[in-house]
Order: structure tokens, then sequence, then C-alpha cells
């Protein structure tokens, strides 16, 4: 059911330190610029290892349906 959820990154508290990027077994998640990471919304799988690992936790998974945040998750 993972595939239900996306990561999602709160911007603008990333600290671009690109440590989700190393852990996401998908490819999904990558720094823009350097500045801010963004998740690929089709190829997140969910599961979740980018927000355990993120050292700002600025990342929360959330509905693709409902598109709230479900932090209860982490
Ligand atoms: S692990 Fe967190 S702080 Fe680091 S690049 Fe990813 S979202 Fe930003
Ligand atoms: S939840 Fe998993 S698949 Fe999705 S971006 Fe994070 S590490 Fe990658």
């Amino acid at each position: 059911m993972a595939l239900k959820y996306t990561a999602h990154v709160n911007q603008k508290e990333c600290v671009s330190c690109g440590t989700c990027v190393k852990v996401c077994p998908r490819g999904a998640i990558s720094v823009y610029k350097g500045v801010f990471a963004v998740v690929d919304k089709t190829g997140c799988i969910g599961c979740k290892k980018c927000a355990k690992s993120c050292p700002a936790s600025v990342i929360s998974m959330i509905s693709k349906e409902r598109n709230y945040e479900e932090k209860e998750l982490l």
C-alpha cells in the first residue's frame, strides 16, 4: 500500500545535504541546482527511507490521492 504515498519536501527548510538522494532506492529524489530536494512523484514508491534519513527532518509523506500530510506514517 506504500504506493498510495509519496515523499514531500519542505523546500524552504531543506539544507541540500544530498542524504535523501543517496538512500532512495528508486532514484526518485534529487537536489535541484544544489538548492533544495525535489521528488519525482511518479517514481517514488513511498518507502519513507528519505524521510527517515533526512537530518533536517523536512521530508513528510503525503497521500497521492488526498494530498495531505501523513506525518504519523513516519
Ligand atoms: S536529506 Fe533532507 S535536508 Fe538533505 S537534501 Fe534531502 S530533503 Fe534536503
Ligand atoms: S519515499 Fe522512498 S522512493 Fe520515495 S523519494 Fe523517498 S526514498 Fe525515494
